[in-house]
């Protein structure tokens, strides 16, 4: 998927990181509607991972429910050192927690989710854009125009 900014640069995603309890899920249960936007992201060819400390023990069903493919990452080191395996220069990521700071540091577009579990000030403030809801950063990757036009300079 490729986002061609205006003014600015070309940025191209392969992959979406996705984090799991405060993201995906609330009190452990999946949000509506996330899994047929994840199905449109899957459309536009991109591959998506879901990393995840697995604080409940339900990430392995999430993600098979879901139909991505999860890698455990029980630090915020260890999600950073994912993506830096996967080429961060193309990944997107969504997150919500101290754990996901460091991944949205070495992303290209990192995308926090300030939903009830609460996001932390540290991924805020290394978030390139922050959202209501994981609707909403599923949404804005579907529509690349909204993205394109928060993203311009
Ligand atoms: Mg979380």
């Amino acid at each position: 998927m490729k986002l061609l900014i205006p003014n600015s640069e070309t940025i191209e995603l392969k992959t979406l990181i996705l984090d799991l309890n405060g993201t995906l899920t609330l009190q452990g249960r999946i949000i509506e509607g996330v899994g047929e936007r994840l199905a449109k992201i899957r459309e536009k060819g991109l591959r998506i991972f879901l990393l995840s400390g697995d604080t409940r023990g339900n990430a392995k069903e999430v993600a098979d429910e879901l139909n991505i493919e999860l890698v455990k990452a029980s630090t915020g080191e260890e999600k950073r050192t994912v993506a830096l395996e996967l080429d961060p220069t193309t990944c997107a990521a969504v997150g919500n927690g101290l754990i996901d700071a460091a991944l949205f540091h070495v992303v290209k577009l990192s995308i926090a989710v300030m939903q009830a579990e609460g996001v932390h000030t540290k991924s805020l403030m290394e978030a390139d854009i922050v959202v209501p809801s994981i609707l909403n950063a599923l949404d804005i990757l579907i529509d690349e125009n909204s993205l394109i036009a928060t993203l311009r300079p």
